[in-house]
């Protein structure tokens, strides 16, 4: 995202904290100490191209708390990086982490680069290379990474063999997201897509709709909108609409999404190969039962709020929806499973990568599907009672819920 943007998302993300903050009781030390990160490193890397130059990367690594336990989140690899975004990015984690109740703080990192002009070699050593500069302050202890924006399992292997070099001892249990080969866990690829699902049943199920036939339109199809849309059409649904960077889609009666999947690049595109039947904006204004905007930030505005006519959205992506959108969508009845809950799932999922490495003991995937849909059902459970007692939208009881037991924590420590 751009820079503004960057802004303007950490300011809405504080304004969320403190609010939260203060319902839960906590005094103006505590927002103080919370609405920021309590380290943001930023280093220089430089990475010898493969035409013999060297040229200096500008990478960063952002852990907002770590009262709780480490911090823990990806690693972007993507031209518009900046120290905002990963900054909003690891509070976001810590909330992920703190409804999902995993021991873990948030962190994020980036580095400012455009991956799909760099080479497979050139790839490795910046990979490397990050891992060289920020190896001070992470660790399967400290702070753990994982893939994010433009960063793949490959990328992870580099990185966690990097580390354990430093170390001169294998450290499986520094990173998240690797090959199975090299501990990475059954599961993950599809853990964020089986999430997004288990809250779709969840909020149905709310609502009094059926999963089967239930229509379904889905913003995005990369990693999280491909999945689900596979999984929810699997699961009977009617996927009516997707859409990616080129348009979208659009079939009253259902998408032949088995084709669709067969036909999209690793990139997620695939509406450039057909006439398009609708644009990204009409997509989002779909008559349809839920709405998965699983693409980029700031979709759903004050500008076209109004329009939506699903009775429920659930957030696969980061940041989707404004705060002006979501107090008009919330206004309206419509439910919304807000980001930090939502898409939870890759991170539960890379927690149960950490427990078993550090274990040395490998579950299958119907043990990981299961594990997750307890964890994702509780949080779920955890953050509507929250709104419905506490008479609070679902993104302020998403945030009350993953803020307090990190406020209770420092308060403990005795740090404020
Ligand atoms: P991806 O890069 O695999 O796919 C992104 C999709 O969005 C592609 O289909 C692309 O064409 C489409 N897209 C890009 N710009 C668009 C635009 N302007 N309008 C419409 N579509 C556009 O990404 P992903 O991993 O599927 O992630 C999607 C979102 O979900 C992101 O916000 C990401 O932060 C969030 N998320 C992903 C995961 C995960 O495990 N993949 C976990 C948590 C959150």
């Amino acid at each position: 995202m751009s820079d503004k943007m960057a802004m303007d998302v950490l300011h809405s993300t504080q304004v969320v904290i403190e609010q939260a903050l203060q319902r839960l009781g906590y005094q103006q030390d505590m927002i103080e100490l919370l609405k920021e990160p309590i380290r943001v490193l930023t280093v220089r890397i430089p990475v010898r191209m493969d035409d013999g130059a060297t040229r200096i990367f500008t990478g960063y690594r952002s852990q907002h708390n770590d009262a709780v336990g480490p911090t823990k989140g990806g690693v972007r690899f993507h031209p518009m990086v900046s120290e905002n975004e990963v900054k909003a990015l690891s509070i976001w984690m810590s909330l992920k982490c703190g409804i999902a109740d995993l021991p873990y703080g948030g962190g994020k990192g980036g580095v400012i680069c455009d991956p799909r002009t760099m080479s497979f070699r050139e790839l490795e050593r910046l990979s490397r290379g990050y891992v060289r500069a920020v190896s001070q302050i992470v660790g399967p202890n400290k702070d753990i990474p994982a893939p994010d924006v433009m960063t793949n399992s490959q990328i992870m292997a580099w990185m966690m063999d990097e580390y354990s070099r430093i170390r001169e001892f294998d450290s499986p249990g520094f990173i998240t997201g690797k090959p199975i080969v090299l501990g990475g866990s059954k599961g993950r690829e599809t853990a964020t897509a089986r999430g997004v699902v288990i809250m779709i049943e969840e909020a149905l199920r709310l609502r009094g709709i059926p999963v089967k036939g239930a229509r379904i339109a889905i913003q995005g199809f990369g990693n999280a909108g491909s999945y689900l849309a596979k999984f929810m059409h699997e699961a009977g649904s009617c996927v009516v609409g997707i859409s990616d960077v080129h348009g979208a889609l659009y079939n009253k009666d259902g998408l032949d999404i088995e084709y669709l999947l067969d036909r999209r690049d690793s990139f997620g595109n695939v509406t450039n190969l057909f006439k398009q039947t609708m644009t990204n904006e009409e997509l989002l204004e779909l008559d349809c039962d839920v709405l998965v905007p699983a693409a980029i930030e700031n979709q759903i505005t004050g500008e076209n709020a109004s329009r939506i006519q699903a009775s429920i959205i659930v957030e696969a992506a980061n940041g989707p929806t404004t705060l002006e959108a979501t107090r008009m969508l919330s206004d309206k009845g419509v439910l919304l499973i807000p980001d930090v809950l939502a898409s939870a799932g890759g991170v539960i999922v890379s927690y149960f990568e950490w427990v078993q490495n550090n274990q040395g003991y490998y579950w299958s995937e119907q043990e990981v599907d299961d594990k997750l849909r307890l964890m994702m059902i509780r949080g779920f459970e955890h953050v509507y009672d929250i709104h419905r007692t506490r008479g609070v939208d679902m993104r302020l009881a998403a945030y009350m819920a993953g803020i307090r037991k990190l406020a209770e924590a420092v308060r403990f420590r005795g740090w404020v």
